[in-house]
């Protein structure tokens, strides 16, 4: 099958990785060739890690590579069965792909959105074939995590689901099906949660330590909300909880002030090297 993945940031390589993995011919689309350069040395970085764990072999890690077709011009997506956009996290962005991508794409071609919390309704409503839109939302880093969250619009058609049900299963992925709404399961779910170990410490219930502790070792998650907020971004974490907020219009997904002042000073988590915990 012919692939393009829009986008060659954290998702979008992790995304073109494991298509090209599984053997099909993967366009890798971003605006500048810097980009393109690194996804590709990102790519090439964690297939290396792959042979090294004999996961599989150099010939596999060769193959994929040589699958993999960097570009800067959108138009390579004209012949290609499944579109994957994973730029941005802004509407704005993903209406003028979309809206592209339906003036070149041959017809039944699927358009798919990695989006975390934008609408697929509304990106489908971009287009004039909304019943081939669908949300394919991986997670971060795509090579190891088995989940691919899929989204059905309120025109995604059954045979689109079909066959992106079908395509993920092909990547060795676990597909879950999920309707449209505001942070679908994953981040409907796991924000409200980090939201609340905020509240929790700008409360004084607990210090940072603490409460990562007790969801650790007492619910057995690998990681304590906290730290996983670090790892996230806590701007990205913000910005979901309000798609929530706005989404249901329901007091209990307000976002922490805490949260708010964190974002608000620049400590971001990891990226910014300061969040909840210090990293520089
Ligand atoms: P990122 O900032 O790392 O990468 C985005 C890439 O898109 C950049 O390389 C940028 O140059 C490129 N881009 C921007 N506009 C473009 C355009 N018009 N044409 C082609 N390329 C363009 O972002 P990311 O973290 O990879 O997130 C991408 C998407 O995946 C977002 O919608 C995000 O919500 C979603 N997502 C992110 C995560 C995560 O953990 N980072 C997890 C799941 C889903």
């Amino acid at each position: 099958m012919k692939v393009t993945v829009i986008g060659g940031g954290t998702m979008g390589n992790g995304i073109a990785h494991v298509f090209a993995q599984y053997g099909n011919e993967t366009n890798l689309v971003d605006v500048k060739q810097e980009y393109l350069d690194r996804a590709l040395a990102t790519i090439g970085k964690n297939l290396g890690r792959q042979v090294k764990k004999e996961k599989i072999s150099q010939a596999d890690a060769d193959a994929t590579l040589a699958r993999l077709h960097p570009s800067t011009d959108l138009q390579v997506a004209a012949d290609s069965d499944l579109v994957v956009e994973a730029v941005f996290e802004s509407f704005e962005v993903k209406k003028d792909i979309f809206t592209r991508l339906d003036g070149i794409c041959k017809e039944g071609a699927v358009l798919a959105s990695n989006t975390s919390s934008i609408s697929l309704t509304k990106i489908a409503a971009c287009t004039g074939r909304p019943q081939d839109v669908i949300g394919m939302h991986f997670m971060n880093p795509v090579p190891v995590m088995k989940l691919v969250e899929i989204i059905c619009g309120q025109a995604t058609s059954d045979e689109t689901l079909q066959k992106v049900t079908a395509w993920a299963k092909d990547l060795q992925k676990v597909p879950v099906t999920v309707q449209d709404y505001p942070g679908f399961i994953s981040n409907r779910v796991l924000m409200p949660m980090i939201n609340e170990a905020v509240y929790c410490l700008m409360e004084g219930v607990a210090d940072r330590e603490a409460i990562d502790t007790v969801m650790k070792l007492g619910m057995a998650h690998p990681m304590g909300p906290l730290t996983l907020a670090d790892f996230i971004g806590l701007d990205v974490c913000l910005d979901i909880m309000e798609v929530l907020y706005e989404g249901f219009g329901d007091s209990k997904y307000r976002p922490c002030p805490l949260l708010r002042r964190m974002v608000d000073a620049g400590h971001l988590g990891r990226k910014s090297g300061k969040g909840f915990y210090d990293y520089e």
